[in-house]
This record gives C-alpha cells, structure tokens and sequence, in this order.
C-alpha cells in the first residue's frame, strides 16, 4: 500500500501546498462532492486503511513464560530446589505447582487488562464527516481514501492529511507534528515558495486538532503514509492497566514480602540454634510459612479486578480512558451535567413558530417530514405569511446538518436541533437548493450565534442569523411582520415571548436576517451588530429521557447532588429540572448573574441552586473550582471543545462520545457511548462496585493468609506439634488462591450499594478497620484450627487424623469467610447472599471435591499425611465454620449498627 501511495504522490510535483485545490482534486481524481462507492472501494483496496501499524502481540506462550521472570518467583524455585535437595519430593512438587498456579493467574490477569484496553481503544475510534457522491456520512475515520473529502469542525481531531478546499477561521493546533503549541490560521490559497510543515496553511495534518472555525478539505494522505504516520512509532503509548490504588497495594505486597521473608528467616535462625529443631524440618516449615504469608497472587488478583471493572463499564457504554477514574468515579458526591442530549433525548422537533403577529403550531413527530403548520387549529399556508415562510428559509439556510432518509428512517447528519429545521422545511415543500453560501461564521457557544452569507440565482443575496433569543435580539434593530417589510423592534415583546415558549420546555431560537447585495461575500461578526432584522422566534420540543428521570432519583438516593449547567434559556432548564426530578429546581442561576457573583455569595449558592443556565465554558470551570473549594468532588460534563479546561479540572471529566469533540473526549477520563447521564450513574455505580471487590479481595486474602502462616509461627515458637504440616498449608494455598482468591474480583454489585453516601476519597484500603478484621479473623482461624487438633488428639486420635481436621477445618473456615466477606456493607444472612453466583459456588464445588479427594482417597494419605476422617469429625468441622461465621456476622452488624447511630447523631 505505501508504495502504491508513494507512487501516486510521487507525480504531485509540485508540493500539494503549491498547488490550488482545484488542481488538487483534479490530480486525485475528486470534485468537492467527493468521491463514489466505487471509488472509495478501489482506493481502500489500493491504500488500505486509514490507520497505523499495529504493535505486533507477542504469542501466548512467551508471555506465559514472562510470568515466571518475577523474583517472588525465584525465591520460590530456589526454595524448592532445596526442598528438592533435602529430598522432601512432595513438597518440592507442592511449590512447584505454587508457581505454575502464580503463572496461571499472572497470565490471565494479563489477558484480561488486554482484552479491556482492546475494548476500550475500539470504542474510542475516531469518526470522520466526509462529503461521498454528493451527500454529507459520518464515517469511522479508518475508512477514509485519498480524495475524500473531510468537513472539519472545532474540536475536531483532523484524520487525515489535507489540502484545504474551504476555510472559514480555521485555526488548528499542530503541537503533535511541529512543536508550536499556539493555534495557527489556516486558509486556501496555494503558497509561491517552499515551506515547512509549520507553514504550510493550507494544509491540515492528520492527528493535529481544529481549535476553531470550520473548513472542508481533500484527503491527500493515510494512515502510515501521512506525516504523522512517518512518526508514528513516537506515538505508541502502552498504557499499563494500574490505579494509584493497585499501585499501593503492590508496593505494599512487596513490603510484606520482605518482612515475611525476614521474620521466616528469624523464625528458622532461632528455630534451628536455639530449640534445636533439625533443620531440614525447619527449612520446610518456614517455606510453608513463607509461601502461606506472602500475598503472592493479590497483585494480579487486584489487576484482574479492575480489568472486569473496565468492562463491565464498557459494557454499559462508559468508556474509561484514565485508570485511576475508575476508583476517582466511587468517591463523586456532585456531578455537574449538562442538559440537551444527556437529561433530554435530543431528537428535536419544531413545535412553535412564532412570528411578528401570530403563534403557529407544528404537528408531526420527530425528524418525519410529514406534519403540518397550524393557526388556530387550521392548516397556515405560507403564501399568506410571508414573515413565516422566511423563518423557515432562514431556518433552513443558516444551518449545517443534513436529513436524510436511510431505510425509513430520518436521521439527522449534524446538530440535531439543525435537523429540526430541516425537517420543518420539508414539511412545507419549499426548496431552498438554488441558494449557494459564500461565508459562514460558525456557531460558538460563547458567541451564541450562527450566520451564513446566501445568494439565490435571481442575484438576491441575505445573511442569516440564528441563535440564542438574547443575543439575536439584541444584534437587531428592526423586525419583519408580516408582510415582509421592517418595523421598529419592540425587544419587550420577544423576550416575554422566548421565556413564555422555553417555559414549556422548548428550547427557543431566535432567527433574523439581513438582505445585502450581491457582491457581498465576506462575513465578518461586526457588520451584523445593530443591523438584523428579526424573523422570529422557533421552539423545539426535546424531552428529558425516561431513564435519566431515574437516574437522578438514584443519584439523591446515593447521596450525589445533581447539577445542570446549560447554555439554554433559563425557563427551559427549570421545566427540564422540573420534569427530571431535581429538586429546588425553581431556582436558576444565570452565566449573566454568575459574572456578577462575588466569591463567597457563589459559595453559598451553589449548594442551593441545581440550574445553571445560559452558562458559557468559562463559568463551568469556575463552577467545578467552587464545589472543589467545598470538597465536594465533582465529575463534569462537556461536548465542547471549550469544555476541555472544566473537564480536566473535575475529579472525573466525562465527554460525550456521539457529539462531544474529539478534544474534549481527549481531555476526559470517561467517555460515554450513548451521551446519556443515566450511563454517567452506572459508571458511578461501577466504580462504587470495584472499589468494593478490591476491597473484599485484599480483606479475604489477607487475613486468610494471615490466618494460615500464624498457625505454623504460633506452633513452632510455642515448640508444639504443628497442627497443620507445610506441605499441607502449601496445599491449602494452592487450591484457594486459584479458586477463591480470583472469585471476588467477579464479584456484581451489592444491593445497597447506590443507597450508600460515597466513600471518602481518603479513605484508606488498609484502614484500622482491615487490620482489626485481620486480627480478628487471624484468632478465629487460629483457635479453630488449634482447638480441633486438640480435641482429636484428646480423643485419642492419630497426630496424621488431627492434622486432617485441622486442615480440613483451615479449608472450611475460609469458604465461610469468603460468604461474609461477600456483603461487608449487608447482611450475609439472607437467601440472596447464601445463593451466591455461579462464580463462587464453582469455586467452592471445586475446592470441597478436592478436600475430599486428599482426605479419603488412600493415594494421597501417603502424599500429604492425611487420614480419612468420620463423619461426625466432618461434620463438626462444618459446625465450627458456621459458628466461626456467625461470630464474623455478629461483629459486622454491630459495627454497621454503632456506625448507623454515629450518623444519626
Ligand atoms: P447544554 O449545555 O445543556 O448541552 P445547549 O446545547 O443549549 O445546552 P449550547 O450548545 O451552548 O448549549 O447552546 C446555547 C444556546 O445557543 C442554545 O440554547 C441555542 O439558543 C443556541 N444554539 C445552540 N446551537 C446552535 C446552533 N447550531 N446555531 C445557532 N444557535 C445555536
């Protein structure tokens, strides 16, 4: 492919910037209604794909021998190469098997991290709008072709490499590819002379951002053939799947793992010299000591955890971009949302249209072109309302989207709320082709306004406006009634009657228009202050989504505030945060009022006021820096490229996959596929539920392993018979940590986990309360395990039958703690919590077969020292796992009770 594309550019002499885009099209075989299905077919075929090489995946068994490049690893293949020598066969064999199961969980870790950042990368693909045969598609951006033609947007990330065809104040940021981090002006014009990439303004590289303005150009190069595709091996960052949590954590492990080690290697110093142990005996118990203690597998575990944490995520459409959202998303008690397209549905239709002297009604549903425009309830033809005929031509002129019909369905190529207009002038049948656009100044969401410069074939020439009420009204000086002719301007009237149409809930624009000459073919923002006259005014309906309803509720149930910060009209956010459920909602605080805040006012009303309206990117970040100032930590919405810094700010940026800029969803930790805000709860919802498994899985292993390695400690400085010998606490670790130590990380959502206050982002994981718990549980296991040895042998029992109970009740004791550690906020004594899921009955199936089979099958007594226990022997064993965890539950419920009352007083 890079030959052949080498080839075809290898004739472009001279340079693509030195040569006018017409001849540019011409060389690549394109026009600027783009190229045809055929010709996309053949050039992807002869090109290949817009996108780079990918880094080549090593094979599944180098990356399972990778795993055993680790040095717990070598400590332990050195201990059971001295087993080995000392000829304790089995237990050398039993260690060996430690490590082929630390490789196993080691690899499906890495497996999993995998398969969650594959996941994530493909759904974070970029998209590209191209002009083919004629009509405006989005695309992914892989699929483009040499002689493509690209519409480009600010905030866009530009996909390809370009001649510009059209410009219209576009600026781009080239920081990727030139080192200049200042936008630079783009425009269309061939240059004379040679120039660097920084100064080749005609042209628009692939990977560099739009900052502003608008612009359409011909796709020149792809993929590896680009200019950033010549540098792209600089580009390929391997994100490694790690939280500043699971960070902690490993470190910690490696502390123990060194404490461990030095206490074992005390504990056989004194064990050999001082009570004269011998020491080949010694050497192995301190190994099973060792191997017992060491959270070998924890890290991997944890990892695990978060890789299904990442997908499940995906799953429900939030992508994860940045790791340490998925633990920052638990600890968010305000998110700050904005409204059109996350609380409402953002399927736009005109439903008022209202003029100098009448209010028209518009039937239909959604984008269908089939309706009708109503005065009192009767048909209005738009011969007899030459204003409203001209509302719908502004409507339909000053307007980017495209509408069109694919299978039935109408869908909306664009602003949605573009889309509308569409539809409305179609409803209407008049057509509006014949008119051509010479200049655009694009819409901006702190301009609030959009215009475009039209001629028809009859040399009449107009500029069109729309925009927010407020700001078109105040760029006119006159308004066109009825009959199509200026009249002064009663600015009164039109206000009260933008609040009155958005108090329904519509979301109002205001149109105006400026009839010029035909000459005129530049626009500049000046020449329309003070000069429009006003068409009128156009509300749409666009009604919140069942599901956020819910979600908000779900949200206060959480203990989340909820805040809407909108660009709209203030009357049409309080109907939304009506009809959504936020409370207070009467309440509006506008971007005018904001500008005029004082500091510490704001900080007293922003914890009263949930709307803010008509708000501009700016206020945003002041908004997130103020709830910060409370410590409130905050997620924030944004489509915008000038959303970036707010979302950036926020503890979790979140950005909106289907109409957010490409640099915004650059800037955000969370990307939400469907735009939707009850997707932003369930990602809270998530983060609330990996945060919880990582907290179950490091509060069973440690105190388990805890519990296993004090049974050996205790007995050999106390200089009893162990009640459990090495080789079968290197059993009991082996089988558990494959087994129930990977159950956790799978763990679903707990039932009351949206009814709880979020965590405090301080909180700790290896708090007071884990190491209580490790106490705690680490007597329980001890006095159990310990008091069954001693009644065997009081019953007169073999050293090899107590050992059995012991074991078997070690075992036994960690099943029932897994099934308390399973509910740490709930009760685990209810139907739903013995029932378990799949996973963990699985798992304990698997570990009560293999028990058995060491206690009864007479291969294995001679193997591990075992005996076939009675009965009544095993049953007692089940008996002290169910008081052992009746003791657990007590203890839980009274800490859940005091904390209750804590919270009540
Ligand atoms: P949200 O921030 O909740 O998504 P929003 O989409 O209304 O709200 P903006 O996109 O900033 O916020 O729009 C602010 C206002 O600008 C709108 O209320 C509307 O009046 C006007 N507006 C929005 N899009 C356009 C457009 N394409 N052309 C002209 N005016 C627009």
């Amino acid at each position: 492919m890079n030959q052949k594309a080498n080839e075809h550019f290898a004739e472009s002499i001279p340079p693509l910037y030195q040569q006018t885009s017409q001849q540019v099209l011409e060389n690549l075989k394109s026009s600027t209604k783009g190229l045809d299905e055929h010709q996309v077919y053949e050039r992807l075929t002869a090109y290949g794909r817009n996108q780079f090489d990918k880094v080549k995946i090593k094979p599944a068994y180098l990356r399972f021998a990778a795993q055993f490049h680790n040095i717990l690893i070598y400590i332990l293949l050195g201990s059971a190469l001295i087993t080995l020598f000392l000829e304790h066969w089995i237990d050398a064999l039993v260690i060996g098997a430690v490590v082929i199961a630390n490789a196993i969980i080691g690899f499906i870790q890495e497996g999993k991290a995998e398969q969650a950042m594959n996941a994530m990368r493909q759904l974070l693909s970029h998209k590209a709008s191209v002009i083919r045969s004629g009509e405006r598609q989005t695309i992914s951006a892989e699929l483009l072709v040499p002689g493509d033609i690209v519409i480009l947007e600010a905030g866009d990330r530009i996909p390809a490499d370009l001649r510009l065809i059209e410009s219209y104040s576009l600026q781009t940021q080239e920081a990727i590819l030139t080192g200049e981090s200042m936008p630079v002006l783009k425009q269309t014009t061939p240059l004379t002379k040679t120039a660097i990439l920084a100064d080749q303004s005609c042209m628009g590289f692939a990977g560099t951002l739009v900052s502003s303005g608008q612009g359409k150009g011909v796709v020149t190069a792809t993929g590896m053939n680009s200019e950033v595709g010549k540098i792209s091996h600089l580009l390929l960052d391997i994100e490694v799947l790690e939280t500043p949590l699971v960070q902690q954590m490993k470190v910690f492990a490696r502390w123990l793992t060194a404490m461990i080690l030095t206490i074992a290697g005390l504990i056989l110093i004194y064990g050999h010299f001082v009570l004269q142990y011998p020491f080949d005996q010694m050497f192995i118990a301190v190994v099973g000591l060792s191997v017992a203690a060491i959270p070998e597998g924890l890290p991997a575990v944890l990892t695990i955890t978060l890789a299904i944490g990442v997908r499940k995520m995906a799953a429900q459409n939030a992508i994860v971009r940045r790791l340490p959202a998925i633990e920052a998303v638990g600890t968010i008690d305000v998110i700050c949302t904005d409204k059109t397209g996350t609380l409402t549905s953002n399927e736009m239709m005109v439903a008022t249209l209202r003029t100098t002297n009448h209010t028209f009604q518009v039937t239909g549903h959604g984008y269908q072109p089939d309706g009708d425009i109503v005065l009192n309830g009767v048909h209005a033809a738009l011969q007899d309302h030459h204003s409203l005929a001209l509302l719908v031509r502004a409507g339909c002129l000053c307007n980017d989207a495209k509408l069109s019909n694919q299978n039935g369905n109408w869908i909306v190529e664009g602003d949605p709320m573009e889309g509308a207009l569409h539809a409305l002038g179609l409803k209407t049948n008049l057509s509006f082709i014949e008119w051509q656009r010479t200049d655009t100044i694009p819409f901006d969401a702190g301009r609030r306004y959009m215009a475009t410069l039209n001629h028809d074939h009859q040399h009449h020439t107009a500029i069109y406006v729309k925009g927010a009420p407020e700001q078109v009204i105040a760029m006119c000086s006159s308004q066109t009634d009825a009959s199509g002719t200026a009249q002064a301007l009663d600015t009164q009237f039109w206000l009260e009657q933008a609040h009155q149409i958005a108090a329904t809930g519509q979301r109002v624009l205001a149109l105006a228009w400026l009839p010029t000459d035909d000459s005129h073919t530049v626009l500049s923002d000046d020449e329309l202050q003070g000069k429009l006259s006003l068409l009128g005014l156009v509300g749409l309906i666009d009604p919140p989504k069942p599901e956020a309803i819910a979600a908000v509720k779900e949200c206060f149930e959480a203990g989340i505030q909820v805040k809407m910060i909108t660009g709209d009209h203030g009357a049409t956010a309080t109907a939304i945060g009506h009809q959504i459920g936020l409370s207070n909602s009467s309440k509006v605080i506008t971007g005018a009022e904001l500008d005029q805040m004082d500091q510490p006012t704001l900080i007293t009303e922003i914890e009263r006021c949930n709307i803010f309206a008509r708000t501009t990117p700016e206020h945003k970040l002041r908004l997130v820096t103020t709830l910060q100032s409370l410590n409130h930590r905050v997620a924030m919405t944004g489509d915008g490229v000038n959303d970036a810094p707010a979302l950036k700010r926020a503890h979790a940026g979140i950005a909106m996959g289907k109409k957010g800029s490409d640099v915004t969803k650059e800037s955000a930790e969370l990307v939400l596929v469907d735009d939707n805000f009850a997707t932003i709860v369930a990602a809270i919802r998530q983060g609330r539920t990996v945060y919880d498994n990582l907290k179950k899985v490091i509060s069973w292993t440690l105190p388990t392993n805890a519990g296993e390695a004090m049974t050996i400690v205790v007995a050999l400085l106390a200089g009893m018979t162990l009640p459990i010998t090495p080789v079968q606490i290197l059993w009991i670790n082996l089988i558990t940590a494959i087994t129930l130590g990977i159950a956790l990380a799978f763990e679903p959502t707990e039932a009351n986990t949206m009814k709880r206050p979020p965590r405090h982002h301080k909180e700790a994981l290896l708090d007071a309360h884990l190491t209580w718990h490790m106490v705690f549980v680490a007597v329980i296991f001890l006095s159990a395990v310990f008091g069954i040895f001693n009644y065997a042998i009081q019953a007169g029992k073999t050293i090899e039958y107590a050992q059995t109970m012991a074991m078997n009740t070690l075992v036994v004791l960690e099943i029932f703690h897994l099934f308390f550690i399973r509910n740490i906020h709930g009760t685990s004594i209810n139907w739903q919590a013995i029932k378990g899921t799949p996973i963990i009955w699985f798992t304990v199936i698997t570990i009560m077969l293999a028990q058995l089979a060491i206690t009864y099958i007479p291969l294995f007594h001679s193997v591990f020292h075992t005996e076939a226990i009675q009965l009544n022997d095993g049953l007692l064993i089940i008996m002290i796992g169910v008081i052992a965890f009746a003791i657990m539950e007590l203890e839980k419920q009274l800490r859940l009770m005091i904390r209750r009352v804590n919270r009540l007083v």
